[in-house]
């Protein structure tokens, strides 16, 4: 290489480096549809203007033909994957046809394989010379009949994606019209360089070939577009899959009120092809949405709901600038909500309905909770009214029995007998009645003292107890601790509660023993009630706690109401304790009470306002 040449290669060079910027900068993202195509056409470009200057810079014919030779492989590649590029930039579904592609590759390998034995056959061009043309020796031949083909190749595939191109640039997708002038632009100047080159009009230095500058010149074109409108960053791709696929529609106007884009969905909508519609003004587009119009005309940005025939609809209107903040147009976002609408009107449907029936099951509880109240109040003053001449009658019977009102003989005193203890029996009946009602009603309140001396009330209940198994042959066993506390607490509930199950224990046993327990833990009193009779079977053990029920046992012995251990439960649960029974079928049953010695709760129930019963 001569160094008196050098200077003349410097823009060769500089072409070159225009180049590699861009190669590196396409690969960088060649992630982009069609990127790798670019990149390919950029690299292809880059190898080619390196060769270029090799062939430039070597003297001798024979690597002077090397170079040359190897000039046809990127030769070959540029048209190729410009072609390919330019298919993928405008969504071409060729983009994805392997055919396509692999009928495109074989036949420029072809060529290139004709380029490579050509000294054998001389179909692409003659033997090569070289002719003094300073300051460079150019290496000179004649092109044979495969030129022209390998042309037409070229050209074919080159004019084909201009005409792509140009067929997307009239489509304009308009925010990308720039994109694609400079696209045309940069891949027009080295065409022409071409072209002006195979005419031989016009020679830099005596070289035949002008393209390495026009690839050089279309190169910055190309690089100022990748600076300026991010060619490579915001390809149409994006807009053509988002925007076309996406369901809301998409309409664009520009600053003087005319449609320049709109996306399928759009079309839908004002039913017209976006043909029909693009470069139309709005007043044309939009006639049959007269009022809408109207009331849009002038607005830049909002968001509304509105309702055009069936189909609900929200509109978004937004402005949209230039790269400079210019207001260029306005984007119109219109969203089909009328599902959401119809969904929103049948949940309120719902609610209404759901509130109605709010209201009416209110009613009725009110109702139903008036005729409970009713039917307590009923029973509470019947049982009183009840009692009062009850208590007369048994009064007047003890005394005629007594022989208060004269002697007696023995049938008249048995009878009198009779009717005081079934006279005793309904008091007991009313008394009990009267409690649970009571309970269930929420009236019954505790009188609470916080003196009880359990000592004292337990030698009343074991008196009732004793008289209670008198007629039977049971033995009444004792079993309690010394120092009882004084307690918190109701004393005739606390007797009623141990009377009720001394009671059932004396009425269900015929033979044994019946054992009260009364054991002092903590704050706790853990009283028991055991006897030997027949027990009460599992299944019954829950449902004897319910009011009017009874086990079978029960209903045989036909005494009992079935009222007295719920009234039992809720009298210990009123004084913060528990009842609960242990019992094996026919081993007899045990009746367990925990009392408190004192606690809170009782405590506020001895305010004044804790009435007894
Ligand atoms: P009743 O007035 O019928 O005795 P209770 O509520 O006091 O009502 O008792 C409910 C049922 O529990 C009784 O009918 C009986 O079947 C059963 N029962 C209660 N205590 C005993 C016991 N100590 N032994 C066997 N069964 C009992």
């Amino acid at each position: 290489m001569n160094s008196s040449t050098l200077p003349y290669l410097v823009p060769y060079i500089i072409s070159l480096i225009i180049s590699v910027g861009i190669a590196v900068y396409a690969w960088d993202h060649r992630q982009v549809s069609g990127g790798v195509y670019f990149t390919g056409l950029v690299v292809s470009q880059s190898l080619w203007i390196a060769g270029y200057i090799f062939e430039l810079a070597s003297s001798s014919l024979q690597s002077k033909l090397f170079w040359d030779n190897f000039q046809w492989i990127p030769s070959t590649f540029i048209p190729l994957s410009m072609f390919l590029f330019v298919l993928h930039y405008v969504q071409n579904p060729l983009r994805n046809s392997r055919r396509l592609i692999s009928f495109l590759v074989t036949i420029n390998l072809g060529f290139l394989l004709l380029i490579f034995t050509n000294s054998l056959h001389h179909i692409m061009a003659s033997e090569s010379r070289l002719i003094k043309n300073p300051p460079f020796d150019t290496l000179d031949y004649d092109f044979h009949s495969g030129f022209p083909l390998w042309i037409l190749n070229v050209y074919g595939l080159t004019l084909i994606g201009l005409w792509y191109l140009a067929k997307a640039l009239r489509n304009s997708k308009h925010f990308y019209s720039q994109q694609i002038i400079i696209l045309l632009v940069g891949f027009l100047i080295p065409i022409m360089g071409g072209f002006v080159t195979l005419a031989e009009v016009f020679t830099i230095a005596g070289q035949r070939d002008i393209t390495p500058f026009t690839f050089a010149l279309g190169n910055a074109v190309l690089a100022w577009g990748l600076f300026r409108f991010s060619l490579l960053d915001a390809v149409p791709i994006a807009r053509d899959t988002i925007i076309e696929n996406i369901r809301d529609a998409v309409i664009v106007i520009d600053q003087i009120n005319r449609v320049i884009d709109l996306n399928p969905a759009a079309e839908v909508l004002i039913r017209q092809p976006s043909r029909l519609v693009i470069g139309q003004p709005i007043e044309v587009v939009f006639s049959r949405w007269h009022d809408l119009l109207e009331k849009y005309r002038n607005i830049q940005n909002l968001r509304d709901q509105i309702t055009v025939g069936e189909q609900h609809l929200e509109v978004n209107i937004s402005p949209l600038y230039d790269h400079r903040q210019r207001l260029i147009g306005r984007l119109v976002l219109i969203h089909n909500v009328t599902q959401q609408v119809k969904n929103q009107a049948e949940i309120h449907q719902r609610s209404l309905e759901l509130e109605t029936a709010n209201h009416e099951l209110q009613i009725a509880w009110d109702a139903a909770k008036s005729a409970d109240k009713t039917k307590s109040q009923f029973l509470a003053s019947m049982s009183h009214e009840l009692r009062t001449p009850l208590g007369a009658i048994l009064n007047f019977t003890e005394f005629l029995t007594m022989g208060m009102f004269g002697p007696l003989n023995e049938r008249q005193k048995d009878a009198l007998e009779k009717v005081l203890s079934s006279g005793r029996h309904l008091l007991a009946l009313i008394n009990d009645i009267l409690d649970i009602t009571k309970i269930e009603a929420g009236m019954m309140h505790l009188f609470v003292e916080d003196d009880v001396n359990l000592s004292q009330e337990l030698t009343t209940v074991i008196a009732t107890a004793e008289a209670l198994i008198k007629d039977k042959p049971i033995q009444f066993i004792t079993d309690i601790d010394d120092d009882l506390p004084i307690m918190m607490g109701d004393k005739r509930r606390i007797r009623q509660i141990l009377l009720n199950l001394i009671s059932n224990a004396a009425k269900f046993t015929d033979k044994g023993s019946i054992t009260l327990s009364v054991k002092k833990r903590d704050n706790e009193l853990l009283f028991m009630v055991s006897d030997t009779g027949p027990g009460i079977p599992p299944q019954d053990q829950t449902l004897v706690f319910e009011p009017f029920r009874q086990s079978k046992a029960g209903l045989k012995s036909g005494g009992g109401t079935g009222l007295g251990l719920p009234i039992t439960r809720r009298l210990v649960e009123a004084h913060g304790g528990r009842l609960w029974l242990e019992s094996e079928s026919g081993d007899g049953a045990t009746f367990f009470v925990t009392l408190p010695v004192q606690s809170a709760e009782l405590l506020a129930m001895m305010q004044p306002e804790a009435a007894g019963l």
